[in-house]
């Protein structure tokens, strides 16, 4: 199990989501958080990490 959330940290951690046109985007963290990073798709700067919590 410790595999498991390991491999789920990887998947899910550094992928974020365009607030406007909902593309997957993986990047890293403090990326985003200076936004840094925009979307492929639109180019917006809105992204959200991909589990709402
Ligand atoms: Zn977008």
């Amino acid at each position: 199990m410790a595999k498991f959330a390991e491999a789920n940290k990887r998947l899910f951690e550094r992928v974020f989501v365009c607030r406007r046109c909902k593309t997957k985007r993986k990047a890293d963290p403090a990326k985003v958080r200076n936004s840094r990073v925009s979307c492929r798709n639109c180019s917006g700067k809105a992204l959200r990490p991909v589990r709402k919590k």
